[in-house]
Parts: structure tokens; C-alpha cells; sequence
């Protein structure tokens, strides 16, 4: 029965890179990842529980980001505070919605891993916390998500070392911490 365990642990520069399985609203962390949808008024999944978890004022710092400046393209980022919860801000973030992986779904993928690290870092956060984005309702199939998602967290930490400490991604379920646990292998090993 017993199973030799998979590394959940990398470093990127001088980052670590950590898997764990839970709930990302309880998470002790700088910055939670909001996967959220381009009209950023909440929805189901992880956005339904981040807007739950953490109260009222995030969406109403939402629906002031928007109209200051429209809704949100995938890919792209932005912060609130994190009302109730632990951490200091969420970033909401558009990933793609799944549409066979011709319409470049890979590279909106990376850039809304990407462009979230980015706002992380102009915040100052040195520990930033992910769910598995676009694997949910926008059903992009976890095995690629998790390669795509590492890749753009290893690339974007060797590219930008220094005020990012930790990255985790706090995965929800078994079979999407098994995915990224094969994905850290891939990305991470020789
Ligand atoms: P998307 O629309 O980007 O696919 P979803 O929220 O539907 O987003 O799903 C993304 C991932 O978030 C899924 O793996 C889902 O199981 C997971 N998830 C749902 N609730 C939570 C939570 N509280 N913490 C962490 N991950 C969660």
C-alpha cells in the first residue's frame, strides 16, 4: 500500500516552491490567488469561497477596480485587500477557459500565473499562495495546467529573485496535489 512520496518542495533562486493540500482561504500568507472571471463579482469554486471567507469589502473594492477600469482580460491581475482572512491581499486573476488548447490557452495561462507574481511583488509580498487556476469550471485538464502553472512560477522567480520567498499552491483536492506533485518532478528535476 505504501506509496513512495513525491517531492513537495523546489527552489527557484532563491525561492521555495511548496505543495500542500487545503483550503486557501485559511492560508497564513502575504497574498492569496483569486481565481477569479473578467467581471471580478465573485462566482462559484475558489472565487465563491475567497468572497465568503473574506467578507463583503473585497467585492466592493472589486466593483471599484472595474469601474475604474473594466472588466479584467484574462491573463491579468489586480489586488484587494483580503477582508476577514489571514493574508494581507488577494489577486484576482482571469485564467482561460479551456477551448481544446488551440487558442493559446497555455500562454494566458502562464501570464495570469505570471502577472499575478508581478502585482506580488510591486506589493512587497514574499509569500504568495495559489489554487490550481482554469482546472476548476473553466476545465483546462490539470496535468497540463500544473506544467504550465510551474514552468511560469519557476521562470518568473529566476527572472525576478529577491522579494518573492515562497510561492505555494494550496491545491484543493487529491488528484489536482497528485498533478502538480508529477508537474514539480518535470519542472524541477534534472
Ligand atoms: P476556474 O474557473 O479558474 O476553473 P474554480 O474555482 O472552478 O476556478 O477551480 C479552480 C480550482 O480551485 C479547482 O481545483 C477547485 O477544486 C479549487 N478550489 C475550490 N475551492 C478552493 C479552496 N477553498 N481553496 C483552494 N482551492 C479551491
Amino acid at each position: 500500500m505504501e506509496e513512495e512520496a513525491r517531492p513537495r518542495e523546489a527552489r527557484a533562486a532563491s525561492a521555495r516552491v511548496v505543495l500542500l493540500q487545503g483550503d486557501i482561504t485559511t492560508q497564513e500568507a502575504d497574498a492569496i490567488v483569486n481565481a477569479a472571471n473578467s467581471s471580478l463579482m465573485g462566482g462559484g469554486g475558489v472565487d465563491g469561497a475567497i468572497h465568503r471567507a473574506g467578507g463583503p469589502r473585497i467585492l466592493e473594492e472589486c466593483k471599484a477596480i472595474v469601474d475604474e477600469r473594466g472588466r479584467l482580460p484574462a491573463g491579468e491581475a489586480v489586488a484587494t485587500t483580503a477582508g476577514r482572512m489571514p493574508a494581507r491581499w488577494v489577486i484576482h486573476t482571469v485564467g482561460p477557459r479551456w477551448q481544446g488548447g488551440s487558442r493559446g490557452e497555455d500562454g494566458t495561462l502562464a501570464h495570469a500565473y505570471r502577472s499575478s507574481l508581478e502585482v506580488a511583488r510591486e506589493l512587497g509580498a514574499h509569500t504568495v499562495a495559489f489554487p490550481s487556476i482554469s482546472t476548476g469550471a473553466y476545465g483546462y485538464p490539470v496535468a497540463e495546467a500544473a506544467r504550465v502553472a510551474l514552468a511560469a512560477i519557476r521562470a518568473e522567480l529566476e527572472e525576478h529573485p529577491g522579494t518573492i520567498a515562497e510561492v505555494r499552491l494550496v491545491l484543493h483536492d487529491p488528484h489536482t496535489l497528485a498533478a502538480f506533485e508529477q508537474a514539480l518532478a518535470d519542472t524541477f528535476g534534472e
